[in-house]
Parts: C-alpha cells; sequence; structure tokens
C-alpha cells in the first residue's frame, strides 16, 4: 500500500519542488498533516516576517514583491533555525525549498550532518497555462494561511475562510506582471534542480494539473517509489 510504504519515509525530509502556483503549499498542508510533522513553507516564513515587522521582512519585502528571489544566506539561516526545533525531528515537508542551486547543496551538507538520509524530492509537472488561473484566483487567509482559489476551490463563505473565519486576502505577488517574474526566476534559478536531484535518483514527478485528491494519491504514490529507491 503506498500510504504504508510512505510512512517510513516520512521520518526523512520531503521536499515538494516546482513552479508557483503548481499546488505545492496545498499538497504539503495534506501529507505534513497526515503524517503529523511540519508543512514548512518558506514563503509563509517570509510572509510571517513580513507582518510581523523583523528585519528579515523588511529585508525580503520589496524582493517578494518584484517576485525576484531573497537571497540564499538569509533563507538559509530562516530554515536551519527552523529544522533545529523539536517538532521536526521526526521528518517534515518543506514547500518553496530549496530554490536554487546554493540551497540544495547546503541542504544537502546539513542533512549529512545530521544523518537523516537523502530528502525524498517529488517533482510537481503543470503546463504554464494552469498556474496563471491558479495564482491569480488564489486567496490566502491571513490567520493560518488555508490556501483556496475563487475558481476551483472556493471558501464556502466568500472572503472568508473555512477554518478559522480569518480574512481571505489576495497576495501582492498573485498579480500577472508580478507572476510573470516569479516563473521567469523559476526557470532559471529553480527549475535546474529537476536535473540535480534526478541526477542522484532521489526525484519522483507527479502530473500536478489533475483535482486536488487525484494529486494526493499521486503524492502518496510518489512517496512509496521513493521509498523503495533510496
Ligand atoms: P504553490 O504552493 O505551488 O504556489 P498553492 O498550493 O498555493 O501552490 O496553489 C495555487 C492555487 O491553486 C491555489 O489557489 C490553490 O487553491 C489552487 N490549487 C492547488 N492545487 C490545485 C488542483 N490540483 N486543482 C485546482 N486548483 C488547485
Ligand atoms: P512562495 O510562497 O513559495 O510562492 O514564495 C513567495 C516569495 O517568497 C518568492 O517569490 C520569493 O520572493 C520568496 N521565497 C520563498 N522561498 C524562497 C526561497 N527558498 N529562496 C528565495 N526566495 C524565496
Amino acid at each position: 500500500m503506498a500510504q504504508a510504504d510512505a510512512k517510513r519515509l516520512l521520518a526523512r525530509p520531503v521536499i515538494f519542488l516546482g513552479p508557483p502556483g503548481a499546488g505545492k503549499g496545498t499538497q504539503a498542508k495534506l501529507v505534513a498533516t497526515h503524517y503529523g510533522v511540519p508543512h514548512l513553507s518558506t514563503g509563509d516564513m517570509l510572509r510571517e516576517n513580513v507582518q510581523f515587522g523583523t528585519a528579515l521582512g523588511a529585508l525580503a519585502k520589496p524582493i517578494m514583491e518584484r517576485g525576484e528571489l531573497v537571497p540564499d544566506d538569509l533563507i538559509l539561516r530562516m530554515v536551519q533555525e527552523r529544522i533545529a526545533r523539536a517538532d521536526c525531528a521526526r521528518g517534515f515537508v518543506f514547500d518553496g525549498f530549496p530554490r536554487t542551486l546554493a540551497q540544495a547543496e547546503a541542504l544537502d551538507a546539513i542533512l549529512e550532518k545530521q544523518k537523516s538520509g537523502p530528502a525524498a524530492v517529488i517533482y510537481f509537472k503543470v503546463p504554464e497555462e494552469i498556474l496563471m488561473r491558479r495564482m491569480t484566483g488564489r486567496r490566502t487567509c491571513k490567520i493560518g494561511f488555508e490556501i483556496y482559489n475563487i475558481y476551483d476551490r472556493p471558501p464556502k463563505v466568500e472572503g472568508r475562510c473555512d477554518v478559522d473565519g480569518g480574512e481571505l486576502i489576495q497576495r501582492p505577488d498573485d498579480r500577472p506582471e508580478v507572476i510573470r517574474e516569479r516563473v521567469v526566476a523559476y526557470r532559471t534559478q529553480t527549475e535546474p534542480l529537476v536535473a540535480y536531484y534526478r541526477g542522484r535518483q532521489t526525484l519522483d514527478e507527479i502530473d500536478a494539473s489533475a483535482s486536488v485528491t487525484a494529486v494526493t494519491n499521486a503524492v502518496f504514490s510518489a512517496l512509496g517509489r521513493l521509498e523503495c529507491r533510496i
């Protein structure tokens, strides 16, 4: 059974890799909850820093608003602090990290030092025309960062989160002109990671253009396949 096989694998880090809007956050929340491990979204961590007005938030805000990537050293410090916490001892799901070759190499070194074994990488493949609809329609809860889509996954009550009633907002970087920059950043800086992890045989790919339920099943199957391989 793919889900049972995957259970053991979650004792190690899992990376959801793919373009912005591919559905990584949606699936990471479901899978992390299923296994009782933390969902680590570097985008959410940065947005929290912006919201709380930290020094990191002040540095990151204009970069995120332009659709560019935040410098590696800032991201790596933030991630290292997060995965050192006790709740990460039994695995975690990364969403939106690593995003550059330097981040991937630094993560390899951290995991080697921790003796946690290589991360299992799931690559979310989605055609570009679907990404635009997913990102322009995305709405996010201000409180718990729950993810909706006005076209495909609307909340029960317009503008309110089903989980905690929080206000749903549109991310400032989900405007078409910023989306275009983010896709360029993905193609030039992040997509090379597919070949990097494929070369290590720690990557499995899924068709992420299907329904949320179908994609969740594909993720569990991919985790099962990776469990047999790495
Ligand atoms: P990412 O974390 O990869 O940027 P999200 O998980 O935030 O992507 O999803 C982007 C948007 O697409 C959200 O509005 C979400 O509700 C929607 N979405 C996610 N997965 C699917 C799917 N399989 N089918 C249709 N819409 C989806
Ligand atoms: P996301 O929520 O994953 O779509 O990320 C939103 C924005 O946060 C990105 O467009 C980047 O500006 C920044 N960001 C998130 N994760 C990273 C990362 N690993 N490296 C660099 N920048 C990041």
